[in-house]
Order: structure tokens, then sequence, then C-alpha cells
């Protein structure tokens, strides 16, 4: 594969089609390891610089996307070009329609307790083949992170949505990551907000 090298964080060339391949390539192959998606926006780009922690985090992801124009513009300005933006919205839409066609199982955590429920009634009525297996609001206590933890790990499913925001939520993956068992993970800023309208 081609990378293209984002502020000293290689993306890899992939179109939003290559990269829906992959991850369902992933939920086929039920690797043990959860494959941490991330995408890429110029905030998470810029905490890498000073931050070494979430630059490992990154590191270790199964997928790094170019979440928005700039990061895309960025790659042209080097002369190795991204082929185009996949952002979190757009590659969770995907990866419903996806999941619809595959009866993939999704978990949605974060966004505030009405867009969240909202949000999974509008899904299930969008995508009647996917199975939302759960969902949690994104404003829960240090206390009661465990208990969450516990839920998702439970009820494993395909794809678990990390709606925090981001480096929030890739910090989050990574924290859990061997105790979630669920095949993918993606961390998206407001997109539960934009589905529930
Ligand atoms: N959010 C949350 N818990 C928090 C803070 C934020 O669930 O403690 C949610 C918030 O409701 C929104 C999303 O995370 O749905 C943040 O979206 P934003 O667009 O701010 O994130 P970004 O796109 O900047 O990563």
């Amino acid at each position: 594969d081609n990378y293209s090298n984002i502020m000293g964080i290689p993306v890899p060339q992939l179109t939003m089609r290559n990269s829906v391949e992959l991850i369902n390539k992933v939920i086929e192959q039920k690797p043990p390891e959860l494959f941490h998606v991330v995408t890429l926006n110029p905030e998470i780009a810029m905490a890498c610089q000073q931050d070494q922690q979430l630059r490992s985090i990154l590191d270790g992801a199964g997928l790094l996307t170019a979440d928005g124009i700039g990061i895309v513009m960025v790659s042209r300005l080097k002369g190795n070009p991204l082929p185009e933006r996949v952002t979190g919205c757009d590659l969770l839409l995907h990866l419903l329609e996806a999941g619809n066609q595959k009866k993939w199982s999704f978990y949605f955590l974060g966004a505030d307790e009405a867009t969240s429920e909202k949000a999974s009634k509008v899904i299930r009525r969008t995508y009647p083949n996917v199975s939302v297996l759960g969902r949690h609001h994104g404003y829960f206590y240090p206390m009661e992170e465990a208990q969450i933890v516990e839920e998702i790990g439970s009820l494993q499913p395909d794809v678990l949505v990390v709606a925090l925001g981001a480096p929030f939520a890739e910090r989050w993956i990574y924290k859990h990551k061997d105790q979630l068992h669920a095949r993918i993970a993606i961390g998206v800023g407001g997109s539960l907000d934009v589905i529930a309208g």
C-alpha cells in the first residue's frame, strides 16, 4: 500500500470504497484483536506532535482515514495525494449501508441521551437488517465506565461506534481495547447528532 505523510503520520491512500472493503474483510476474518479505525482530522494530527501516547495510539490503529478536505489538501501540497476524504460521518453511513446488506451488529456510545435514542431509532428504521445491540449516551461518570465496557464486551458487536469526539474517543477505545470484544471500533465526533437530525 502507498501512504501519504501528514505531519509525520503515515495515512494509507485509500478511497471510501477501499476503506469499507478493508473493514468488511476484517469483520469477515474475525481477528482476535480489536481493529481500531481512526478518522484523522487536523486537531488529532496537531495533538500528536506534542503527545507521544496519542501518536502511539495512531501507530497501533488498523486504519487511518483522511477526515476532511484539509488533510487531503495537505497531502496534495506535499505531492503525494490522498485519493479523497473519508470522514467519520460518511464512513459511518457507508458502514451502516454495508452492515444492512451483511447483517452486521452495532453498538453506539456517545452523544447526549436524546440524540443517542433518536439516532438509534433512525438507524433501526433506515437500516432494518442492522442489529443495534445497544447504545449508551456519552455523558457518563468515571465510575459508570466499567459497566459500559462490560456491557459492550458481553454484546460483542461487529462495529462499536464511539461518538465522544476526537481525540477523547481514540483514547477511550485504546484504553479499553482488550475488554470491548468488538471487531471494529471507530471514533467519531458529531455523527450521531447528524443522523438524529
Ligand atoms: N460528547 C459526548 N460526551 C462528552 C463530550 C462530547 O458524548 O463528554 C459527544 C457530543 O454530544 C457530540 C460529540 O461527542 O455528539 C462531539 O462532537 P464534536 O463535533 O464536538 O467532535 P469532533 O467532531 O470535534 O471530534
